[in-house]
């Protein structure tokens, strides 16, 4: 195989924070990948909607990572309509980079319950996955997807390279204590987030006022 994997980091970015964009720099790094793209998600099938609207996100994924360029925004299931199913975002790129290998990144949380996801098997015949264990987050596997990583497992990064999908492989990264739920937390609170993300994008957030309950005042929460 000639090209390097890319990588692709699903979330619904609400918003776009240090621990999503050091995340997405490791996988660059450690694992060798041409580039990973930040995919938000419009309607997530799993959780509840979200505050900021899509464009709002995208544009935030956009500022964060306009000077980086092995980060990529991929609006792509902004533009679709219907839920944002994984493996079809997946098959339509898997169109597109018809040689490449295409690397899914999941937290281990995340995977413990992908047999619930919507036709979670045929992700495999677009990509592998990367699974990022979280030491910090204990997960009991659903039976299936301890069965598929026992089935699909491999210990080395090269093997990533080597072919298109298929195969799962395990990363632990330096941990973040960083979530987009801690910020909005923040925010409604009137108190800074400033320095668990991008200052450009908080200072979007601001100037639109998202987050921010009446009593947390505008000119104030971020300073
Ligand atoms: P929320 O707090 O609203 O649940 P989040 O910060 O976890 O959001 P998501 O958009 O749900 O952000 O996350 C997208 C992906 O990034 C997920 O795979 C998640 O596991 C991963 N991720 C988020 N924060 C971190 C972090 N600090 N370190 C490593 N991975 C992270």
């Amino acid at each position: 195989m000639n090209n390097a994997p890319v990588g692709v980091l699903g979330g619904t970015f609400d918003p776009v924070h240090n621990g999503h964009l050091r995340l997405a720099m490791e996988m660059a790094t450690a694992l060798e990948m041409a580039h990973v793209r930040l995919v938000p998600c419009a309607r997530p099938p799993h959780r509840g909607a979200p505050t900021a609207s899509p464009g709002q996100r995208a544009k935030w994924i956009r500022v964060a990572v306009s000077i980086e360029p092995r980060l990529r925004l991929d609006d792509r299931e902004l533009l679709r309509d219907g839920p944002s199913y994984t493996v079809d975002t997946l098959a339509s790129m898997r169109k597109e980079m018809p040689d490449t290998p295409l690397c899914l990144i999941m937290g281990r949380d995340v995977f413990a319950h992908l047999p619930k996801w919507h036709e979670w098997e045929r992700i495999f015949d677009s990509a592998h996955i990367v699974l990022i264990d979280r030491p910090d987050i204990e997960t009991q596997l659903h039976p299936d997807a301890q069965a598929t990583l026992d089935a699909r497992a491999v210990g080395n990064m090269r093997a990533l390279h080597d072919s298109l999908c298929g195969l799962i492989y395990t990363y632990t990264p330096p941990p973040l204590a960083i979530s987009a739920s801690r910020i909005r937390e923040l925010l409604a609170n009137g108190e800074s987030p400033r320095y668990l993300l991008p200052t450009a994008v908080l200072d979007d957030i601001m100037d639109a006022g998202v987050y921010m309950t009446c009593e947390s005042h505008p000119a104030t929460a971020a300073n």
